[in-house]
């Protein structure tokens, strides 16, 4: 069986196992939604961000694949049901004041992006060195390497 295969059948997503305790913690907001940030369970990838609602939030815990909801257009939408590049969930985390999701999945198909990149965070708008590294220390500036 062919990757294409088992793209194109779709293979089923796996229920997850919830607290329904911390489901009812999760604090939407004015438009009932909550930001959920979605990560390539292997890589660590940022794959991309999209809000849920309630329902859409319910279906992901149900169905283990990614449900959000389009503010655009007003409608639920399944990850890579049309396209193929589907987002097996494996965890979903709330962060410390209930307002925003970490959703880690397995990404199937070419990526989470519709451009056809693997994540949708491919453009740099910035870069730096972060923490400035210290000078070389002496003995490795003397070294023998040559290099
Ligand atoms: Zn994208």
């Amino acid at each position: 069986m062919s990757a294409t295969d088992a793209s194109s059948t779709g293979a089923p997503g796996t229920p997850l196992t919830t607290d329904e305790s911390l489901v009812d913690q999760v604090r939407f907001d004015d438009r009932g939604l909550v930001p959920a940030v979605v990560q390539d369970a292997a890589g660590g990838a940022v794959l991309t961000v999209a809000y849920m609602n309630a329902e859409s939030l319910r279906r992901t815990l149900e169905t283990g694949r990614t449900w959000f909801w389009s503010r655009s257009r007003q409608e639920f939408w399944c990850k890579g049901e049309t396209s193929g590049d589907r987002q097996y969930v494996r965890e979903v985390l709330l962060d410390c004041d209930g307002d925003a999701l970490v959703v880690l999945v397995d990404q199937h198909g070419g990526g989470a992006c519709h451009t056809g990149t693997w994540s949708c965070f491919s453009r740099t708008v910035g870069s730096g060195p972060g923490l400035p590294r210290p000078d070389p220390a002496p003995e490795s500036a003397a070294g023998p390497t040559g290099r």
